[in-house]
């Protein structure tokens, strides 16, 4: 005949389980937060780093165009000078550098459309990246928000947990639940109250003695593994 005891504290056992759930639960959201957040500061920076790169390239096309600017100017104003200049050499001299010049504007001009289309398969590869990212950024914050979502709901769960544990501790005898209590703390995982079946306990799996396995059978006191100190009963 089982003993009504364990049987109460086999009832114990099933909401220390139940609450234990819910705390390693609730206490591994944080973490799981933390790690879609930095998912997320790690998809912005990728867009920052990118639309970054895109700014160098126009700051760098906006420097040719301004090169060649100041290069045309200059021709102008050599243009200008050969009006004035009296003498051949100083003439040919200025037509030296004009040459100059225009060769140096042929060269930048070069490198500037280079540039551009550089620019714009850049610009057209960011922008479907960005779109991609960006609905992946979205889809993160709607795990997180998931996650508050069963935050909340274990919070909630949490008291009538508790509540559900201590009216199940209510009548126990003190040998038995301080029994339950001290292995509880020793046992690193459940179960802390298990079953002989086949000569084995039912928390360690190992064999026990045949002194255990009979007296397991008995009610009236708790019965103990001699491997690992669990409660047993049979
Ligand atoms: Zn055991």
């Amino acid at each position: 005949m089982p003993d009504p005891q364990i049987e109460k504290l086999l009832i114990v056992q099933d909401r220390d389980i139940a609450l234990q759930k819910i705390e390693e639960e609730l206490a591994r959201i944080p973490r799981e937060r933390a790690k879609i957040e930095a998912l997320i500061e790690t998809e912005k920076e990728n867009i920052d780093a990118a639309s970054q790169s895109l700014k160098e390239k126009e700051v760098q096309r906006s420097e040719l165009d301004h090169a060649v600017k100041g290069k045309e100017s200059d021709i102008a104003r050599f243009k200008n000078q050969q009006l004035e200049v009296k003498k051949n050499d100083e003439y040919r001299a200025l037509t030296q550098q004009i040459e100059q010049a225009e060769a140096e504007i042929a060269q930048l001009e070069e490198t500037e459309i280079k540039l551009m289309l550089d620019i714009d398969s850049t610009r057209e590869a960011f922008e479907a990246e960005k779109t991609t990212i960006e609905a992946r950024i979205q889809d993160q914050h709607e795990e997180i928000k998931q996650l508050g979502e069963r935050e909340q709901n274990l919070k909630d769960s949490i008291d009538a947990a508790k509540q559900a544990l201590a009216a199940s501790r209510e009548g126990i005898e003190a040998n038995y639940i301080e029994h339950y209590d001290r292995v509880k703390k020793l046992a690193k995982r459940p179960p802390y109250v298990a079953a002989i079946q086949q000569h084995k306990c039912g928390g360690c799996h190992l064999r026990v003695s045949n002194e255990v396995s009979r007296g397991a059978m008995d009610a009236g006191e708790p019965h103990f593994c001699d491997q690992c100190a669990r409660m047993v009963y049979a």
